[in-house]
């Protein structure tokens, strides 16, 4: 007898992961995904405390409280909005409400890595699109790949792993050829912590362009990725699209109360990513002066493309206590922290540098 086995097209993919062992103790320097290095606030935590009384009933059936305060703080109507369980499960859901089996999901690639796993799982067909060579959305490469059968567009923006960001020219460009039936997804998960003032903010420049939904999530700027809430601004229809497959009850009563309590938090959050984008600097001009391919990233963290070079790197920063993100073959990705963390990756990264400098 044969026992269950998932489909075929499933085994073949690259689980989502660290990279590391899930029963290795942690680093002392956590920077391998893109969290936060500060905590939620009292406030915030006093709120999710005091959702927990009443978590013997179910929350609200679509996250409504949240979705209004967010129609609220962007002029939006209620039918604009979703909420889930992060916003990987809102990706999840607008491809497999836009994809079926045999459309084509057209990204760049290298990008999320979470984005192959989910057209697998609608049983549609990647098509991956490289990137420039300076690690890059290459709007040209992308539209060269549109077919009759590509039915949703992911893009990431500022792109991760690279942390470089497309500017409103060439997004503007990218999003006017493409055809209206292409679902734009406008993956803006490290929209806080952009600082070039010509990356524009999706969710208010192309609103009421009817093919682009743009995604937001509070697991990264607002510190709450151990919550899971992410939401989607869109037209009205692409959001009734997105709720045919939503599970109801998306997002937890605790979750739920955080999120709107840390939404209110505007002094806090411009202060800490003040911080964060001040770290980047210093990491970024540190990394630089040891001769590392550093770019210019717009989101929390660094992408070294080192090719060959990546699994090495990325082992010295572990034997160091780093956890950084091992692309083996690709580069190396390390989240921005506080002022330690980058102390730390400095002297672990020039010390690397040194060794690969000794001839063996
Ligand atoms: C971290 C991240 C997300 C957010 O995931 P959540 O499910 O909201 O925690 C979405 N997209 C990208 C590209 C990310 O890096």
């Amino acid at each position: 007898m044969t026992l269950p086995r998932p489909r075929a097209e499933l085994l073949a993919l690259t689980p989502y992961g660290s990279g590391r062992p899930a029963d290795a103790a942690p680093p002392r320097h956590r920077l391998s995904s893109n969290e936060s290095p500060f905590p939620p606030s009292d406030a915030v935590v006093a709120a999710a405390g005091r959702a927990l009384h009443d978590v013997h009933r179910y929350p609200a059936l679509v996250g409504e409280p949240l979705i209004d305060a967010l129609a609220a703080r962007h002029g939006r109507g209620r039918d604009e909005i979703a909420v889930a369980s992060g916003s990987v499960a809102l990706i999840e859901q607008l491809v497999r409400a836009y994809a079926g089996p045999g459309d084509e999901v057209l990204m760049p690639w290298r990008s999320y890595e979470a984005y192959p796993l989910i057209i697998a799982g609608a049983s549609a067909r990647e098509v991956a699109a490289p990137l420039t060579a300076a690690q890059g959305i290459d709007v040209d490469a992308l539209l060269a790949r549109l077919t009759p059968r590509t039915r949703v567009l992911l893009l990431c923006n500022p792109n991760n792993p690279t942390g470089e960001a497309l500017g409103t020219a060439a997004l503007d460009a990218l999003i006017e050829r493409v055809p209206r039936s292409v679902l734009i997804v406008l993956d803006e998960a490290y929209r806080e912590f952009v600082t070039r003032a010509d990356v524009p903010d999706g969710a208010e420049r192309y609103r009421g362009h009817a093919n682009v939904a743009v995604l937001r999530t509070f697991s990264k700027a607002y510190s709450l990725a151990g919550l899971r809430v992410g939401w989607c601004v869109a037209p009205a229809p692409l959001v009734d699209g997105l709720r045919r497959v939503a599970p109801p009850f998306p997002v937890s009563g605790p979750a739920l109360a955080a999120a709107m309590a840390a939404l209110a938090e505007d002094g806090l959050l411009a202060t800490r990513m003040a911080a964060l984008v001040g770290e980047r600097r210093h990491l970024v001009r540190g990394l630089a002066e040891l001769g590392l391919p550093v770019g210019d990233p717009q989101a929390n963290f660094v992408w070294l493309p080192l090719g060959e070079r990546a699994a090495a790197c990325a082992a010295a920063f572990l034997a160091a206590g780093i956890g950084v993100r091992s692309f083996p073959g690709e580069g190396v990705r390390i989240t921005v922290g506080d002022a330690g963390d980058t102390q730390a990756v400095l002297r672990a990264a020039a010390a690397w540098c040194d060794t690969e400098r000794t001839p063996r």
